[in-house]
């Protein structure tokens, strides 16, 4: 290029810059160093439409829940200012849509994976009552959220931060875990506690948790086949509760994890998994 059609397209590039510079510039960061703008979180939203879960006490699948209760984190996460926030819903069943969640949480690049739940118990819990002339099956015999992480996870002990952070956020707000998951009467669905302050148990073999590569988490927001915590968990005051907390604790991940850049998390775990579980 001449010097003197450089000096002729210096204004143009001057305007073009203005005009387009926001959108040219690196995402800024806010006081902590944490880039909301890209820091992007996936939402899985548990279940299917056509296979959905447990139903409540009351006969709401649990897959009504899950769906009301990402979509009201999603939005106090783009409130916060997490524009790339993504709710991951898919209709294939598992385990192949197991496989297909995480598959894309990686192909996204995703910072951080939340899958959404809402417990219920195993069968030789359940009872049954009547309610607005029909038969449901409930438990009351516990009551509050719990959070699972995989040791297989690509990023373990940032998946374990993260619990940790949830966790303490919930308890902030009024909440409690429920710490039935590590009774025998649990059996094949007992859990080791990892940090009995937060509430986050192990469990390494949930196919979300242990095929994604960024840090991931389960959280089963509380028990709706309690009659009781079943009629708080559908309110709008509830989700909102848990929906502040999520904000919180991603708000205070992302910091942490730009105050350690530019040191990048280990690459997945490269030695053979055994069989992974669906939930
Ligand atoms: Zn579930």
């Amino acid at each position: 290029m001449s010097k003197l059609r450089r000096s002729a397209a210096a204004p143009l590039a001057a305007l073009v810059f203005c005009l387009l510079g926001a959108a040219a510039q690196p995402a800024r960061s806010d006081a902590t160093g944490c880039q909301r703008a890209t820091f992007r979180v996936v939402l899985d939203v548990g279940h299917t439409a056509d296979i959905p879960g447990a139903d409540s006490a009351r006969g709401v699948p649990e897959y009504t829940f899950n769906l009301a209760l990402a979509d009201t984190i999603k939005q106090a996460l783009l409130d916060a200012g997490f524009d790339k926030t993504v709710r991951l819903i898919t209709a294939t069943a598992p385990w192949r849509g197991l496989v297909e969640r995480a598959a894309r949480a990686n192909d996204m690049h995703a910072d951080l994976f939340i899958s959404i739940h809402h417990d219920s118990v195993p069968n030789h819990l359940i009872e049954t009552w009547d309610y607005e002339g029909q038969r449901h099956q409930f438990s009351d015999r516990f009551s509050g959220y719990s959070i699972f992480v995989s040791s297989d996870n690509g990023d373990p002990q940032g998946s374990l931060a993260f619990g940790r952070l949830l966790g303490l956020a919930l308890q902030a707000r009024g909440l409690r875990y429920t710490p039935h998951y590590t009774l025998p009467l649990m059996g094949r669905r007992q859990r080791k506690l990892l940090d009995a302050e937060a509430g986050v148990y192990s469990f390494d073999l949930l196919v979300v948790l242990r095929q994604t590569r960024m840090p991931a988490v389960l959280l089963e927001a509380g028990s709706i086949v309690n009659r009781q915590d079943e009629l708080e968990l559908a309110t709008p005051e509830r989700r909102a509760l848990v929906a502040g907390a999520v904000a919180a604790a991603v708000e205070d991940f992302c910091a942490a994890r730009s105050a350690k850049r530019p040191a990048t998390p280990g690459p997945a775990s490269k030695r053979a998994k055994p069989a992974a579980l669906a939930r």
